[in-house]
C-alpha cells in the first residue's frame, strides 16, 4: 500500500500523534502481560469508560494470574457483574488456570501458546504479545480494518472471504517493527478517536496525506454498511418473591451448562448467573404461566403462596435480541423452600454475580407502585 519513503513517514506521523494525543488509560501505564491481557478481554464489546472501573476493581481483588486462577468462579463472575458477555470472565479464569499450570503463572510470549488459551483469538494474541512483549504481530479488529480500508479506498464488505486476509497482510506490512506495541495501539486509537465509523475527522488526522478515501471523497462511504441481523423480540416473565423482611429468592442455573442450550434459552438470557425465577412467555396470561411454572418446576406441585402483582416492564437488549421482561412481585409471609435458590436482601444483591437484566428486575420490584 505504501512504498519507498512514504512508509517511514506514515509511521512517524502516526506514532508522533499517538505519543502526543493518546488517551491516558490505566492499562497504558503498564507492560505487565496479565494487565494487558485483562484490559484486552474487558475491551471486547465494551466501551473504554465502562471498562475502567471494572479493570481497577478486578486487579485489586485478583492482583496476579495465580490469584485469579485460584478464586471461586462465582467471585470472578461477581466482579464481572454488569459488564456483560460473561463467557469472557469464565474463559479468562480458565486461561489463568492453564497459565498457572503450564506457564508458571506468566502469560506466554509465543503466538501458538497464546492462541491455545481459552478466549484468545488472533486479534487478542497480537495485541497482548506486541504491547507486553514487543513482538511483531499486527492487530486487526473492526477499528483497524476500517482505517486500513479507508487508507487504501478498499470498498465492499471487509469481512468477506479474502478481504479480511488482505487487510491482515496490509496491517502486517505497515507494522512498525521497532515499536509494534505502540504501533498497534496507535492504529487502534486512530480508529477509535478520529477515523470513527461515522463522520471521520480527517482534518485532524495525522495520516490524511496518505489516505485514498479522503482524496476520493469516499471516507464516509467506507466501509460499506453491513446488513444487520434482524432483531428477535423475546418476552420473559420474572417472579420477585418478597417476605416481610424484604428478603427475596434468587435461583442459580445448573453449574455445568448444557452444550445444547439454545441462544434464547432463559439460562442464556440471564447469562447463567443468579436470577429471579424466569420463564419465556408463551401465552397471553404471563402471570398464570409464571405461577404454574414455579409450582411445577420449583415447588414440586405445591401451590404458590401468594398473589402476583405486575410491575413496570423492563427492557433489555443483548446483541440482536430485544428482551421485554414482565416482572411480578409476590408478597409472602414466609419464603417458600425451593432447592437451587438462596435468600438475599432485595435491596442488596451485590454478594453474588447477577446480570444487568436481573438488576433491572430488582430495581422494578423496589420502585414505588
Ligand atoms: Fe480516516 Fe480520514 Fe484519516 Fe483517512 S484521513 S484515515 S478517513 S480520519
Amino acid at each position: 500500500m505504501l512504498t519507498g519513503a512514504s512508509l517511514p513517514r506514515f509511521q512517524k506521523n502516526l506514532l508522533k500523534w499517538f505519543a502526543q494525543f493518546q488517551r491516558d488509560l490505566p492499562w497504558r501505564r503498564t507492560r505487565v502481560p496479565y494487565h494487558i491481557w485483562l484490559s484486552e478481554i474487558m475491551l471486547q464489546q465494551t466501551r473504554v469508560t465502562a471498562a475502567i472501573p471494572y479493570y481497577e476493581k478486578f486487579l485489586e481483588r485478583f492482583p496476579t494470574v495465580d490469584a485469579l486462577a485460584e478464586a471461586p468462579q462465582e467471585e470472578v463472575l461477581r466482579l464481572w457483574s454488569g459488564l456483560g458477555y460473561y463467557s469472557r470472565a469464565r474463559n479468562l479464569q480458565k486461561a489463568a488456570q492453564e497459565i498457572t499450570d503450564k506457564h508458571d503463572g506468566v502469560f506466554p510470549d509465543q503466538l501458538e501458546e497464546a492462541l491455545a488459551l481459552p478466549g484468545i483469538g488472533a486479534y487478542t494474541a497480537a495485541a497482548i504479545l506486541s504491547i507486553a512483549y514487543q513482538k511483531n504481530h499486527a492487530v486487526l479488529d473492526g477499528n483497524v480494518a476500517r482505517v486500513l480500508a479507508r487508507l487504501s479506498a478498499l470498498r465492499g464488505d471487509l469481512r468477506a472471504n479474502g478481504t479480511w486476509q488482505k487487510l491482515q497482510k496490509t496491517a502486517d506490512d505497515l507494522l512498525d517493527q521497532k515499536a509494534p506495541g505502540d504501533w498497534n495501539q496507535a492504529m487502534m486509537e486512530l480508529g477509535a478517536t478520529l477515523c470513527t465509523p461515522r463522520s471521520p475527522q480527517c482534518l485532524l488526522c495525522p495520516v490524511s496525506e496518505f489516505c485514498e478515501a479522503r482524496k476520493k471523497g469516499l471516507a464516509d462511504l467506507i466501509p460499506a454498511k453491513r446488513v444487520k441481523r434482524s432483531t428477535v423480540e423475546i418476552i420473559l416473565a420474572a417472579l420477585v418473591i418478597v417476605d416481610p423482611h424484604g428478603r427475596t429468592l434468587l435461583q442459580t442455573p445448573p453449574k455445568a451448562a448444557k452444550k445444547s442450550l439454545a441462544d434464547d434459552d432463559v439460562h442464556t438470557l440471564v447469562s447463567r448467573l443468579w436470577h429471579f425465577p424466569t420463564i419465556a412467555v408463551q401465552t397471553g396470561d404471563p402471570a398464570a404461566e409464571l405461577k404454574k411454572s414455579v409450582e411445577k418446576s420449583l415447588l414440586d406441585g405445591r401451590k404458590f403462596p401468594g398473589e402476583l402483582l405486575p410491575l413496570k416492564k423492563v427492557r433489555h437488549a443483548v446483541t440482536y435480541r430485544s428482551i421485554t421482561v414482565l416482572p411480578f412481585r409476590a408478597e409472602v409471609a414466609k419464603l417458600p423452600r425451593i432447592s437451587a435458590t438462596k435468600v438475599f436482601p432485595l435491596t442488596d444483591l451485590s454478594s453474588v454475580p447477577i446480570s444487568n437484566l436481573t438488576r433491572k428486575v430488582a430495581r422494578a420490584a423496589l420502585a414505588p407502585a
